[in-house]
Formats: C-alpha cells, sequence, structure tokens
C-alpha cells in the first residue's frame, strides 16, 4: 500500500533540501530520498570541502608574503592529515544540521535508492511513496575518460578522500574544478601539472580571464600543458605512468586527476517507469517552470543541466515550491546574469556576457569595454607583485552594462554587489556615479575610463 505525499523530493542535495524545506514551510507533507550524505555534491565533495582547501592554500600564499610585512615566519610545515580532519569534522556536523533542519521542519527523511515504480510513485527499500508532485533533484557525478588504465588516475570525489598531499600531481581537465584543485595543491606545496586538451581553461568565460588565469597560474609555479590527450595511463611504483596522444617522452606523477566533466545521475531512478527518457547528454529535460514532459514530475539543478551551481539549484527549487504550494504562480528562476566565482588563486568574479558573446549577441558598433589592470595595494610592499585585471561590457548608447569580469585578490567578496547593480540594469553612468571605497580592488571597478 503506498503513503500518501504532497511531494516527493529524490536527492538531499543543495536542490532537493531546498525544495522540500521551502514546501514544508507552506505546510504540505513532504518526503525526501537521500542514498548518500544529505547536503549532496557541495557539501560533502564540493563547494564546502572545496573552500576550506582554497582558504588553505591561501594561507599558505599568505604566509610566503610574510617577509614582505615585516613577519620572519621561518620554515612553515604544513599537516595535510590535519587539515583534512578538522575539514570532515565541520562537514559532519554540517550533515547533522541538514538532518535536524528537515526534522524541524516536518519532512520525512528516507535514507536510500529511490527508484520510479509508477508515474509519481517511488519505491525505497520496502516502502512505496505516492504524490501529486515528484521532484528529481540527484545532481551529477565527474565524468571518466575512455582510455586503458584510466582506473589508476582519481576524480575530485577521490581528491578529498587523500589523507596526504603527493608530491607530483596532474591534472586533466580544463574547467573550474581543474583550475582550483591545480592552484589549491600548488599553493600547498604540490608539484602540478594541468594538462589541457587545447589551449584554453574556462572556456565559457570571458578570454581575459581564461588568458590571465594562465598566465597567473603559470607564475605560481603550475607546469600548464597545452595541446595534451592521455593515451593510457599504466602502473609505475606507487605512481603513474602517462602516456601521450601522438607519442612523446611518457610521465611520471605520484596522482592524477581527472577533472574533465560531470554526468547527470540518473542510474538506477527507472525513469522509463514515469515514462521520462534523457536528453542525448544525459540530461532530464526541463522547461523554464522546472517541468518535465510528465505532469506532476519536475527537476532541478545538475541533473537538469543548467548552470551547475549551488545557489542555482537551491534557487530553483525555492522558486518550485512557490509556484506549486505557495499561491505564486509566476514563480520561476531567471536563469540569466547568474555571479560565479572560480577559487583560484587568484580568484575569478564573473557575471553577464563575456565580450564575445555580447559582440555576438548585439553586433561590434554597439559594444564598449572598459578595461583595467592593476596593482592592488596588499601587493604595494611585496617583492613580487600580482597584478589583476578587470573588464566591463556595455552595450548601446546608455552603455549598460551586460557583463562584469575581475581575476584578481578578493575577486571573490567583490561580485556579489555588483551582481545586484548588473541585474538591475545598470549602466556605466550608474558605475561613475558611485563614489569609490577607498583603498580597495573593488573601487576599480567604478574608476573605470
Ligand atoms: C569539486 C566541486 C566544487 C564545486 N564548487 C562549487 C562552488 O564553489 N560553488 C557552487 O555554487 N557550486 C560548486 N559546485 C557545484 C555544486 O556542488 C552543484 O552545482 C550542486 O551541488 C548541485 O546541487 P543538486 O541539488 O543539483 O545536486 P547534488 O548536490 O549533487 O545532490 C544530489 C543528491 O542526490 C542524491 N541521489 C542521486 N541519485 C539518487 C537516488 N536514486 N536516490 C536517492 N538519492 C539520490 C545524491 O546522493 C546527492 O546527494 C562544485 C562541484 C564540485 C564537484
Amino acid at each position: 500500500m503506498s503513503e500518501q505525499f504532497d511531494l516527493i523530493v529524490i536527492g538531499g542535495g543543495s536542490g532537493g533540501m531546498a525544495t522540500a524545506r521551502r514546501a514544508a514551510a507552506y505546510g504540505k507533507r513532504v518526503a525526501l530520498i537521500e542514498r548518500g550524505r544529505l547536503g549532496g555534491t557541495c557539501v560533502n565533495v564540493g563547494c564546502v570541502p572545496k573552500k576550506v582547501m582554497w582558504h588553505a592554500a591561501d594561507f599558505a600564499e599568505r604566509a610566503a608574503q610574510a617577509h614582505g610585512y615585516g613577519f620572519d615566519l621561518g620554515s612553515v610545515e604544513h599537516d595535510w592529515a590535519r587539515l583534512v580532519a578538522n575539514r570532515e569534522t565541520y562537514i559532519e556536523r554540517l550533515n547533522g544540521i541538514y538532518e535536524r533542519n528537515l526534522d524541524k521542519d516536518d519532512v520525512e527523511y528516507l535514507a536510500g535508492d529511490a527508484r520510479f515504480v509508477g508515474v509519481r510513485t517511488v519505491a525505497v527499500g520496502e516502502r512505496e511513496l505516492v504524490a501529486d508532485h515528484v521532484v528529481i533533484a540527484t545532481g551529477g557525478k565527474p565524468s571518466w575518460p575512455d582510455v586503458p588504465g584510466a582506473a589508476l588516475g582519481t576524480d575530485s570525489d577521490g581528491f578529498f578522500q587523500w589523507r596526504e598531499r603527493p608530491a607530483r600531481v596532474a591534472i586533466v581537465g580544463s574547467g573550474y574544478i581543474a583550475c582550483e584543485l591545480a592552484g589549491v595543491l600548488n599553493g600547498l606545496g604540490a608539484r602540478v601539472s594541468l594538462l589541457l586538451r587545447r589551449e584554453h581553461v574556462l572556456k565559457a568565460f570571458d578570454d581575459m580571464l581564461s588568458d590571465t588565469l594562465i598566465e597567473r597560474m603559470r607564475d605560481a609555479g603550475i607546469d600548464v600543458q597545452m595541446n595534451r590527450s592521455v593515451a593510457e595511463l599504466s602502473e609505475a611504483g606507487d605512481g603513474v605512468c602517462i602516456d601521450w596522444v601522438g607519442g612523446g617522452e611518457p610521465a611520471h606523477v605520484d596522482r592524477l586527476i581527472w577533472a574533465i566533466g560531470r554526468l547527470p545521475n540518473t542510474d538506477g531512478l527507472s525513469l522509463e517507469a514515469t515514462g521520462l527518457s534523457v536528453a542525448a547528454d544525459g540530461t532530464i529535460p526541463v522547461d523554464e517552470w522546472q517541468d518535465t514532459s510528465v505532469e506532476g514530475v519536475h527537476a532541478l539543478g545538475d541533473v537538469t543541466g543548467a548552470v551547475e551551481l549551488t545557489p542555482v539549484a537551491i534557487a530553483a527549487g525555492r522558486r518550485l515550491s512557490d509556484r506549486l504550494f505557495g499561491g505564486r504562480p509566476d514563480r520561476r528562476l531567471d536563469y540569466h546574469n547568474i555571479p560565479t566565482v572560480v577559487f583560484t588563486h587568484p580568484p575569478i568574479g564573473t557575471v553577464g556576457l563575456s565580450e564575445a558573446q555580447a559582440r555576438e549577441q548585439y553586433g561590434d558598433a554597439a559594444v564598449k569595454i572598459y578595461t583595467s589592470h592593476y596593482v592592488a595595494l596588499y601587493h604595494g610592499v611585496l617583492e613580487h607583485k600580482v597584478g589583476s585585471d578587470m573588464k566591463l561590457v556595455c552595450v548601446g548608447d546608455d552603455e549598460r552594462i551586460v557583463g562584469a569580469h575581475v581575476i584578481g585578490d578578493g575577486a571573490d567578496e567583490m561580485l556579489q554587489g555588483f551582481a545586484v547593480a548588473v541585474k538591475m540594469g545598470a549602466t556605466k553612468t550608474d558605475f561613475d556615479d558611485t563614489v569609490a571605497i577607498h583603498p580597495t580592488s573593488a573601487e576599480e571597478f567604478v574608476t573605470m575610463t
């Protein structure tokens, strides 16, 4: 006999948690099913542990710069195992908070693998649940290449399992995860090779960001290799030997990380039982309301292949519950102008269109670009100065800002407020009319000529 709910949510990650809790706040009877740890990718193997590691690498960078500020720290030792233990304790605390939040909100939490057994009927172990609405928020997983010996490498999930820092690491990939892990490992003392299939990183971003990032990574000691494709991995002592497509001297590293993209998690869901089929790339197709082709079945977050970010999954989920249960029929997520930060060293902040996208969309004549290259005051007293770069992409006679991009110290905390301005349709004159905050790096955004 099926148990009746108003909403069943499959997946207890960023999107699923947000959807379930918002629906419960409207007094609905909600079940949430999670097969792993609550919090999903972000909390357990994504944003949270990554940011902790980024802070550690940032700390190492500051320690190396301490001399310029009059400190003599001597040799600074780093205990990777202690950092990882502290990080995991923090994550366990978050897992507990997430479970208590579900309990507090009266969301029924079921641990286990969910699979469809009917259109809106879902089985978990021996239990069968039925609801008016089912939300699929099952996220994604790292993808692996089909090359001999691939299993000798690991992926970003595996990286978070490491209990010691390897001496030499190769990272394959050009996306934000590859670049972020390269920065973390380099900052914490590993010799890092970043292996790019072509000649760029972060290909969806403005060229200024990707080109500058490659320069900065090289300057920081990361060995960025272009036009490199792995043909095969084989064992070499405790490490890995890499053979290249096109031949050449094989390379030896202690560890190799595949960071070549992510795939949606739909395995085991038995989607055929609800009448859904996945797109060619494995994602679940949805419209702008997060509705699938089956009435009452919705999907959001990474499994839809939308912008793969935690706040996007959360925002989509909350708006969906507002619409379905909160009497707000027009609520849906606007996927334009979503700001994001890449936690590289230095970090990147970006919102809106790249210069190339703006030129394509509005035509060359309508686009005006402002740029700034500066050395942040922090670097003024240091021997080795690292520059920062900014770009504003404006369109039309009123120079509406359609893109704001920055790479440099502080970019990670700088862009949220500017993203509000861009979302509201701010023009270059609005930026010019805003009094700068001095001395900061952010002031460059309102003083560009
Ligand atoms: C290394 C890394 C770093 C990242 N850094 C950032 C960052 O800095 N900022 C940012 O915004 N985003 C970041 N992300 C992306 C972010 O983590 C995801 O966009 C976000 O977690 C997506 O949320 P979701 O709800 O769609 O899926 P997830 O958070 O992945 O949650 C899906 C959940 O569904 C569960 N599940 C799957 N199938 C089933 C099933 N059949 N039954 C029951 N449960 C199931 C899974 O166990 C999982 O817990 C990062 C990702 C990675 C991998």
